[in-house]
């Protein structure tokens, strides 16, 4: 009965992601993520008295319902006509793969997968000169639209970190994270940490673009070691950057540069607040089997 309940329990305590307010009819999507510091993952007792981890059971996803999709959050905010949309190509239901569960309907286990900290399961990254859309007001004036010069008329760009798959690999610990020892855990939740705590330092402006990338990189180069796809976001950061340097003559670029920082920074704290909450439950277990393992070794030398 407990376990039920607590696998239900982060369902409950849902966040979501600040949709820019909108003065039109059209809503953004409700995407519902589970707060990243409430997952839980059950454990059961053996017969050598050792904790182990339960089956994982997938609940359905609340934001699909478990179909795996959801209206698309890119291209509601676009008007009728709209013929591209980077997320759903403008197919006919105007349906995109769920950003919950990564499309699954259901959420992944939570010790062998976590949303990317680039893209946040989009699985692309949002070009913020066009919006998504691939189409920007030609310099003729007018109503004249043409192919957006920053993202070629794709409206956005494969995340690099995923390589577009929207989930990506846990903490690589010997022989994983659910079996690393306690030692090993503990340190890559310090690392976890104090990558946090420099990432949350650099405060994005516009204004300093090239110092706050630098300042991030370097934030990234702090975890990396222990969750390799930091690496990949790191260098998805630098190119994405250049992208958005491209569209320094268009007017509002330090906005998009900021935008485009604090977008990389809450993608990764997601993903190294989920990865510090599974290390410390990791963490748990390992130092509660260390030491039944420990008192069984004293009372045989007995
Ligand atoms: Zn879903
Ligand atoms: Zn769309
Ligand atoms: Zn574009
Ligand atoms: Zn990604």
């Amino acid at each position: 009965m407990m376990s039920r309940i607590a696998r239900f329990l982060p369902w409950l305590v849902f966040f979501f992601v600040a949709a820019a307010a909108s003065a039109q009819k059209d809503k953004a999507p409700e995407i519902r993520y589970v707060a990243p510091d409430k997952f839980e993952r059950a454990t059961t007792k053996d017969d050598k008295g050792l904790l182990q981890w339960a089956e994982w059971k997938a609940d359905k996803c609340q934001s699909c319902t478990g179909t795996g999709k959801t209206r698309c959050s890119t291209c509601w905010r676009f008007t009728e006509d709209a013929k591209h949309c980077v997320e759903c190509k403008r197919n006919k239901d105007r349906e995109a793969a769920c950003r919950a569960c990564a499309g699954l309907g259901h959420w992944p286990d939570p010790l062998e997968k976590v949303h990317c900290p680039q893209c946040f399961a989009a699985g692309f990254v949002l070009c913020l000169l066009c919006g998504g859309s691939g189409q920007i007001k030609t310099d003729g004036g007018g109503d004249r639209f043409g192919a957006c010069s920053m993202c070629r008329g794709e409206g956005g760009f494969k995340c690099g970190t995923c390589n577009g798959a929207r989930l990506v690999e846990v903490a690589a610990l010997k022989p994983s994270l659910k079996e690393a020892n306690a030692a090993a855990l503990q340190k890559a939740i310090a690392q976890a940490e104090q990558t946090m705590a420099a990432l949350d330092a650099v405060k994005p402006t516009g204004k300093a673009t090239r110092k706050e990338v630098k300042d991030l990189v370097k934030a990234y180069g702090l975890g990396q070691a222990t969750f390799p796809p930091l690496k990949r976001t790191s260098k998805g950061l630098e190119d994405v950057i250049g992208k958005v340097y491209g569209g320094n003559q268009f007017q509002g670029f330090e906005e998009r540069e900021a935008n485009t920082l604090n977008a990389f920074k809450q993608h990764t704290d997601y993903f190294l607040k989920h990865q510090k909450r599974m290390l410390e439950l990791a963490h748990k277990r390992a130092e509660a089997n260390e030491k039944v393992l420990a008192e069984q070794k004293a009372n045989k030398g007995k």
